[in-house]
């Protein structure tokens, strides 16, 4: 027998009512984002996943795709560095770089400031990507109109069951790296019975950005 301890039933959330109100805040910087977005006619969409899920590669893949029928412009958050936003810059959008230091997640005041950043005006369409981590971005709307989680096949059997808030605030999981499930022994349909015992409603896309398998479908799928 495990023994339990459930924060929730008195273990240890110190913390719980700067919490509540610091997500009521994000909660209303979130809809003034989405508003100023919508004033402006961009939609805008985050992608949240673990790091190495593939966000980055994703989004270049769609940029690609997209970028002679939409005005793209992409923000994106990273503790320290700006790589994956200079290999996004390479494909000829404007991209603003979030960097949050000890934060392991963007909140809709850094996507505020980073849409200052950006001309709206000129743009259709923003694809955010959030730091690297499957957890916390899930309690910090940003103001988006869709919400992606990139779960590759290659991370543990147990991603989705594991983080069931995560697949409950996103509108669409990207399965990503499906050409390395033989390689790696993942179960495909496993990882997707899982997702919609979690979440029924979820769209579901598998996809490989190394290949370019399932692209289209997820162009598709984001009614792009
Ligand atoms: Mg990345
Ligand atoms: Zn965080």
């Amino acid at each position: 027998m495990v023994e339990i301890v459930k924060a929730e039933e008195g273990g240890e959330i110190l913390d719980i009512e700067l919490d509540v109100n610091l997500q009521r805040r994000n909660l209303e910087l979130a809809e003034a984002n989405r508003r100023l977005l919508e004033s402006f006619g961009v939609r805008a969409i985050d992608f949240m996943g673990s790091v190495g899920s593939g966000k980055t590669c994703l989004i270049g893949r769609l940029v690609e795709a997209l970028k002679g029928e939409y005005r793209i412009g992409v923000i994106g958050g990273d503790l320290t560095t700006t790589i994956d936003m200079e290999l996004l810059e390479g494909l000829g959008v404007p991209v603003v770089q979030v960097n949050t230091g000890r934060e392991c997640h963007l909140d809709a005041n850094l996507v505020a400031k980073a849409l200052e950043k950006l001309n709206l005006q000129q743009l259709d369409l923003v694809f955010i990507e959030n730091v690297g981590n499957i957890i916390c971005p899930a309690d910090f709307p940003l103001g988006a109109h869709r919400r992606v989680a990139v779960v590759s096949v290659v991370e543990s059997p147990y991603i989705i069951v594991k983080h069931p808030l995560t697949f409950q605030t996103v509108d669409v999981v990207a399965l990503n790296k499906v050409d390395l499930a033989q390689a790696v022994g993942a179960d495909v349909e496993r990882l997707e019975a899982d997702i919609r015992r979690v979440n029924p409603k979820l769209a579901i896309v598998r996809t490989s950005c190394k290949t370019g398998l399932g692209i289209q479908n997820l162009r598709e799928t984001l009614k792009l």
